[in-house]
């Protein structure tokens, strides 16, 4: 317990929820090939941040050691290893993590700013966590590689570290098979490779959504749903946009909550509004203290509940509602990062995509005939929105006079497994917003400038994002994502408290899972019913199923998969969520 709080300490979320890779498999297969290749693409994309960072900001810090030592480094550059080096070859060959202003540190992850910082090696007890944790991962990393193991739950002990796989029904490990298993391990930590840590989570969209921002440097927010409609009169969103407001009156007022009032001006200090977009309260964040250029870019993400008033013939399934949520994020930086920004939106994208399945295609839109403000500005942005599309290296289609009124923008259209565009994600900048809210920074020579606002959304409405994977997959959805997951059916009544039992164990696992205990039908037609329902799987229990404490599953396909123990069903379920795989029915 003492160990496990400590890796809470240590901000790895959960045990399982490490991810470690160590050596690319030979012939992987699918699945651990897909998690490579995302793993590979997330790791791209920090090694490019923190390259960008390196440019930015190749300043001198202060790093204070234990005894009073003090060393210089360069931010975003030097890494905890180099100075180990520095200090002595011993230290440097013993030391497997840093701790930085308390904070576990990689040995290779740059150092940030000004930090105590002390080495962790096999003497301490931090030090033997951390090398028994990674050794967990090796252990596993060699399971998969050569066992083709799942891996279930395994991190260090107090006194060492051990991995639970699942190697499929009714195989163990071998005694023979141990020391090749350990050879593997040795040659994964002789080999070249050096460990590689990324956090990513699991689960569903939103922790998926979680990761992505920790590890891109988005801070999430939550801001109000309602706000004085002065607030939208400052953004401009009361002058253009007020019919599509829910406005509402406090109570105690017995004004009408109408803007037609002769008195408008008392009348709007009393109107609150609920908020059709996040972007004035991000404004309000930025500017209520003063910012360095140092800050900047600052990433704002929110998935905070929007309203807006849609005409109700316009309302639609999922696709159009009066409420729904965005993965909404809103970015100020300078103009000098635009471009790096918006390619990191563009990369986000893609990733994200990835484990969805779509693929997409992008278009730039440029100047309306009506635009505000500076056209060497426009001109400017316009220019590295192109290059920034350029370099991404996906396909780009021009919508030329196609811009918002406040700035050009780049819309996502993804393709669902049919093949059927949908606009989804959008990255806009807007150079109105912080005129309108006078957002200013001060700049790196010392005088205020104003910041570009970049408005970006992956998913864009994420109600509407369920409804085209809904329609994608014609409501098979994958385990991971599946709202039915599971159902137990009981052949009589006698085998009820059994159902329930089960039904109970899914549900701790974190399983969706429903108990039919209807015993007017027949069990075919039950069984029937559950398919055409789209469970992904139904556990079937009769007598036998009930002494000895097992199930008998089939797929939504009808696949008849057999009788399994009830705990290894459950784990293998388990496993097979986390896996995100899109067709755990097929590998069961
Ligand atoms: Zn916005």
């Amino acid at each position: 317990m003492a160990l496990y709080q400590r890796w809470r300490r240590l901000r790895l979320q959960g045990l399982q929820a490490c991810r470690l890779h160590t050596a690319v498999v030979s012939t992987p297969p699918r699945r651990l090939a897909e998690r490579l290749g995302l793993f590979e693409e997330l790791w791209a994309a920090q090694v490019k941040r923190l390259a960008s960072m390196a440019q930015k900001e190749p300043r001198t810090i202060k790093i204070s050691l234990p005894g009073d030592q003090k060393i210089d480094a360069v931010a975003w550059n030097t890494t905890p290893y180099q100075l180990a080096r520095q200090i002595s070859s011993t230290l440097a060959d013993t030391a497997v993590a840093a701790q930085v202003n308390g904070e576990p540190y990689d040995l290779e992850r740059p150092l940030e700013t000004d930090s105590d910082l002390r080495f962790l090696t096999f003497d301490s007890p931090e030090g033997k966590a951390v090398f028994w944790h990674s050794s967990t991962h090796v252990l596993g990393a060699a399971a998969e590689q050569f066992l083709g193991a799942v891996l279930c739950r395994g991190p260090s002990t107090e006194y060492g570290f051990y991995h639970d796989f699942f190697l499929g029904k009714e195989r163990t490990i071998r005694g023979s098979e141990l020391p090749v298993l350990e050879r593997i391990c040795q040659e994964l930590t002789a080999a070249a490779q050096p460990f590689r840590r990324l956090e990513a989570s699991r689960d569903q969209l939103r922790q998926l959504f979680k990761a992505e921002y920790a590890r891109r440097g988005f801070s999430e927010v939550k801001t109000p749903t309602l706000f004085s409609t002065k607030l939208w009169e400052q953004s401009g969103h009361w002058e253009h946009y007020q019919e599509d407001m829910f406005a509402v009156q406090p109570p105690g007022s017995d004004r009408p909550p109408s803007s037609q009032s002769d008195d408008s001006t008392r009348h709007i200090t009393d109107t609150l509004a609920l908020k059709p977009m996040n972007c004035p309260a991000h404004c309000l964040m930025f500017a209520h203290r003063p910012r360095s250029w140092r800050e900047l870019p600052l990433r704002l993400a929110d998935f905070g509940a929007l309203h807006r008033a849609e005409a109700s013939g316009s309302l639609r399934g999922l696709t159009r509602l009066r409420c729904f949520q965005q993965d909404d994020a809103h970015i100020f930086c300078t103009t000098d990062q635009l471009e790096a920004e918006i390619q990191s939106c563009l990369d986000f994208l893609r990733s994200v995509y990835a484990v969805l399945g779509f693929s997409f295609r992008l278009a730039l839109s440029t100047r309306p005939s009506g635009f505000l403000g500076d056209p060497c500005l426009w001109d400017q942005a316009e220019q590295v929105l192109k290059q920034a599309l350029k370099e991404f290296g996906e396909p780009w289609d021009l919508n030329s006079g196609d811009g918002a009124f406040y700035g050009p923008k780049i819309d996502v259209h993804l393709h669902d497994a049919l093949g059927r565009p949908h606009q989804c994600g959008t990255i806009q900048l807007d150079f109105q917003l912080p005129l309108r809210f006078d957002l200013q920074y001060k700049g790196q020579a010392g005088a205020l400038e104003r910041p570009v606002l970049i408005h970006r959304a992956v998913l864009g409405s994420v109600e509407r994002l369920l409804g085209v994977l809904a329609e994608s997959c014609g409501g098979k959805w994958p385990l991971w994502l599946s709202p039915f997951q599971v159902v137990v059916i009981p052949v009589g009544t006698e085998q009820e408290e059994y159902a329930r039992e089960a039904q109970q164990s899914l549900q701790a696992a974190g399983l969706v899972s429903d108990l039919d205990a209807d015993s007017g039908l027949t069990l075919s037609r039950r069984i029937r019913q559950a398919q055409l329902a789209h469970y992904n799987f139904q556990f079937v229990v009769g007598q036998k199923e009930q002494s000895k404490r097992t199930v008998n599953i089939r797929t939504r396909d009808n696949r008849r998969l057999g009788e399994w123990d009830l705990p290894e069903a459950v784990q293998r379920l388990v496993e097979l969520q986390n896996t995100r795989v899109p067709n755990a029915e097929e590998i069961f």
